[in-house]
Order: C-alpha cells, then sequence, then structure tokens
C-alpha cells in the first residue's frame, strides 16, 4: 500500500531541511556504508505517532543554473506533482517576503492541501510574528522551531488530517509489480515503450486515483504485470525532470512500490558513479534486482567484451552480487523478450518459502563443512534456523551468543543457502537471535 506523502516546500534559509531531519530522524542507512554513495536527505520514510508517511524536502533539489524564483517556483510544483500535504514553511523572524508570496502563488493553483508553518519561532513570546502570516491565504499559520523540535507535533496532526483515505492496496497480490530506474538517458522510457511495443502485450492505464493511473498494466501468456510509474519515465519537458535528485527522488519513490527493480544501465557509456548510488537505493530496500544493460547494439563488440562488462559489474555492484545481469537493446529490440520471464523468476525468488527441515539440513550441512568461529575461547553454536518473512526472504538463526556470527560466516551461509535453494535475483537477509 502506497503510504502518503508530505512535501515540505518554502525559500531558501527558513529551516526546511533542519525540519526534515527531525522530522525523520536520524535512520542509518545501509548504503551510507556503501563506499562511494552517500545518502541523499531529500526523500525519507518517517513515523508520527500512529502515521506512517513519506516526506520529501524539496529545498534539496537543486535545479542547475536557474535563477533563484524559477528554483523555488520548480520546488514548489514538484512538490504539487509528488506530495498529498505540502507543508508551506515561512521564518517568524523575517516576516512574510516576496518570496513566500511567490511560492504562495504557485500553491494557490493546486488542488492539494496546504499547511503553512511558522518556523523559528524558538519561544512562546514570539508568538505575535504568526499574525502576519494569515496574508498568505492559507488559513492559521503553526508557530513551530525546528531547531528545538517545538510545535511539530501540532503540525503534523494537521497534515495528517488531510492524508488521502486510501483503503484498499493498489494492486492485487498477486500481480508482479516491477520498475525500471536509472540516470537520465539510460533509455528507461525506450525500454519501456519497446515491452509495451512487443505483440504478446495488452497495455491499459491502470485507472483509478490519479497516482495509479501513471503506471501501465500489461498481460504476458495470461498472466499481469503492472509497470510503475510509466508516466514519469516517458514525459519529459518540464526542466526539473532532468535534474540528479529528481531522478533519485522518482527512483526511490518507484522503488517502494516495486517487487522487481531493473536497475538500468547505459552500455555505451558504462558504469558511473550515479549508477551505483541508484542500485545501491534498489538493495537497500530488499526489493528483487535485475541489472539491464541497455544500447547494446552500439557497444562494438568482440567475443570477450560481454564478459568483459559483467566483471565490471559485479565489481562496481559488490552488494548486487545475487542480481542476474541481461545485455539488451531497446532500440534493436534484442532480448527484450528476456525481460518478463527473468522478472518473474525474480519475483518468484523474493517471496519464496523453503522448508525448515530442508534448510536445517542446509545449515547442518554447512557447519560440518566449515566449523563455526570461535571468539575469545567461545564457539558460535548454531541450534536451529528459521525463515521468518518473504519480500525479501529473512532468516532467523537460534545462536548461543549473536556477538559470534561474524559478517564473513554470515556470508558463507547465505552462500550455502543460495547453493541449495537459488534465490537468484533476491536479497535475502540473515539475523542471529539468542536462544532463550
Ligand atoms: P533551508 O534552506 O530551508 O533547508 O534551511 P535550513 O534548515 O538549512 O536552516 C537555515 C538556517 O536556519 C540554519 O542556520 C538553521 O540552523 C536555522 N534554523 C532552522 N530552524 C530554526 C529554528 O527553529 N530557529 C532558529 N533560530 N534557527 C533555525
Ligand atoms: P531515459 O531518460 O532513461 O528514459 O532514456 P530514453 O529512453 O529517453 O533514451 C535516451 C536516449 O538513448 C534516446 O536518444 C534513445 O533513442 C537512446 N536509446 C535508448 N535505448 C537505446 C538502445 O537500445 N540503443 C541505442 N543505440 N540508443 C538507445
Amino acid at each position: 500500500m502506497a503510504k502518503p506523502v508530505i512535501a515540505i516546500v518554502g525559500r531558501p534559509n527558513v529551516g526546511k531541511s533542519t525540519i526534515f531531519n527531525r522530522i525523520v530522524g536520524e535512520r542509518i542507512s545501509i548504503v551510507e556504508d556503501i563506499p562511494g554513495v552517500t545518502r541523499d536527505r531529500i526523500y525519507s520514510s518517517a513515523e508520527w505517532l500512529n502515521h506512517d508517511f513519506n516526506l520529501i524536502d524539496t529545498g534539496g533539489i537543486d535545479i542547475g543554473d536557474e535563477p533563484f524564483l524559477d528554483q523555488i517556483r520548480m520546488q514548489a510544483e514538484i512538490a504539487i506533482e509528488e506530495a498529498d500535504v505540502i507543508i508551506f514553511i515561512t521564518n517568524g523572524r523575517e516576516g512574510v517576503t516576496s518570496a513566500d508570496e511567490e511560492v504562495a502563488k504557485i500553491l494557490y493553483k493546486a488542488k492539494k492541501p496546504v499547511v503553512l508553518a511558522v518556523n523559528k519561532v524558538d519561544n512562546p513570546d514570539m508568538r505575535e510574528q504568526i499574525y502576519d502570516f494569515y496574508s498568505l491565504g492559507f488559513g492559521e499559520p503553526f508557530p513551530i522551531s525546528g531547531s528545538h523540535g517545538l510545535g511539530l507535533g501540532d503540525l503534523l496532526d494537521e497534515a495528517a488530517k488531510h492524508f488521502p483515505k486510501r483503503d484498499t492496496k493498489d494492486y492485487d497480490d498477486d500481480v508482479i509489480k516491477f520498475s525500471l530506474i536509472g540516470r537520465p538517458n539510460v533509455g528507461k522510457s525506450s525500454l519501456v515503450n519497446a515491452m509495451l511495443g512487443e505483440e504478446r502485450v495488452i497495455v491499459s492505464n491502470v485507472a483509478g486515483t490519479t497516482r495509479d493511473a501513471i503506471d501501465s498494466q500489461v498481460t504476458v501468456n495470461g498472466e499481469e504485470f503492472v509497470i510503475i510509474d510509466t508516466a514519469g519515465m516517458r514525459k519529459k519537458g518540464k526542466v526539473y525532470e532532468s535534474t540528479e535528485k529528481y531522478s533519485v527522488l522518482r527512483a526511490l519513490r518507484a522503488i517502494e512500490r516495486s517487487d522487481v527493480v531493473l536497475v538500468v544501465i547505459d552500455g555505451e557509456e558504462g558504469i558511473i558513479e550515479q549508477d551505483k548510488k541508484i542500485a545501491g537505493y534498489a538493495h537497500e530496500a530488499g526489493r528483487a534486482v535485475i541489472i539491464v544493460v541497455n544500447k547494446w547494439d552500439a557497444v562494438e563488440k568482440d567475443e570477450k567484451t560481454m564478459k568483459t562488462f559483467e566483471q565490471n559489474i559485479r565489481e562496481h555492484f559488490l552488494f548486487l552480487d545475487y542480481a542476474p545481469i541481461v545485455f539488451l537493446s531497446a532500440k534493436t529490440k534484442k532480448r527484450i523478450h528476456t525481460l518478463i520471464p527473468m522478472i518473474k523468476v525474480a519475483s518468484e525468488n523474493h517471496t519464496r518459502r523453503v522448508e525448515t527441515s530442508v534448510l536445517n539440513d542446509v545449515i547442518m550441512d554447512a557447519v560440518a563443512m566449515n566449523p563455526t568461529p570461535t571468539d575469545k575461547g567461545k564457539r558460535l553454536k548454531i541450534y536451529y534456523t528459521t525463515q521468518v518473512a518473504v519480500g525479501p526472504p529473512t532468516f532467523v538463526v537460534f545462536v548461543n551468543d549473536p556477538e559470534l556470527l561474524h559478517f564473513s560466516y554470515e556470508r558463507f551461509l547465505e552462500n550455502r543457502i543460495r547453493d541449495a535453494f537459488g534465490f537468484e535475483g533476491t536479497p535475502i537477509k540473515i539475523f542471529a537471535r539468542e536462544r532463550k
């Protein structure tokens, strides 16, 4: 089920990123541990009391060399496009400025609820400053202090009142949802077009809410698949759509709604840092992943080219060692037809449950082959292993002391599980718990 989305807008220096960080708290990201991959803190899931939502800091989306006013206008447009509720932030210490009025003008046009916040109201005697802000035309202003964490509860309660009532899921459980992610120009929209152009495919835009209408439903051999956010991939025109941060934002949102993520790389240009970052997000989200090398038609090849490229990918995407790689061309359609079957396999593995008795045989054999490690004279004992979840498959190993299950031995167990059961295309997670 899609979580409601709140976007924060406002001119620079009113405190947007301070408030964003306050609300999302310090979340530790696995991606940050992967060298060269740093978290863009513009999008995060967050919780407030019993509300689960996603939060966007549009202030973090810098739009090239556009003039100041155009930048903040575009950020407001992004908020309107992406969010269910908009929090418009102003600065109580400076009063209403003409830049605030510019933002307000854009937000008036939107049919999205706007909650107005006056930040930097650090103590109660400053509350009078909020009255000026009624003039912006968004009703009662909420006084807050991002740096002191004041007033955020009331503000979020108000925002939550406007969350859409979504009582059902977007799609049936048995429909496989997938998305194509990658930096601009790798060929995502060409690939979607190539897939939708296949004869066996029936296309229909999914009716319903506005957000669902951006997906495409395809039926292949009687089976339904949904391509998440095809509109986002296909339409181009707005200046901000080609910026890196915006494409990261779209990718994160598409990943969240997908079972399987196709990480698209430009075979002609090779791998760059941004590809790694985007792939890291898919991995971190625990989705099934397929690496797609597009534009293979444009690559000068000999018999070693594919092997070399593959090694290059494996070196750069160490964390995606489970992801199959396919070399294809949206232009010539070579191997396009292999995608749907691969997506299906990856999705099946992502939701696969293995039998507990077989799993424990595999672990026992593994321990017999490679004895458990010791630390300061104490040996790891594995009593029992069980699969506790799917999507991705998650295993709990009951042991004498979880500290003794070091990363390298955990890796070894993961490899034994993969050798025994496959799980191609999906990450798997292993946790150690102390047996009581
Ligand atoms: P952004 O450009 O809108 O994202 O603003 P920032 O979050 O970067 O904040 C701009 C400046 O305002 C920083 O120096 C913050 O420390 C400061 N700031 C943010 N929130 C508050 C607040 O509630 N009170 C005060 N006094 N300063 C704040
Ligand atoms: P997106 O931004 O990732 O959606 O990329 P597009 O689908 O818009 O493609 C970017 C450019 O790459 C366009 O000029 C496409 O014609 C070109 N392109 C896409 N796929 C292929 C391919 O398989 N081979 C070649 N040679 N060019 C391609």
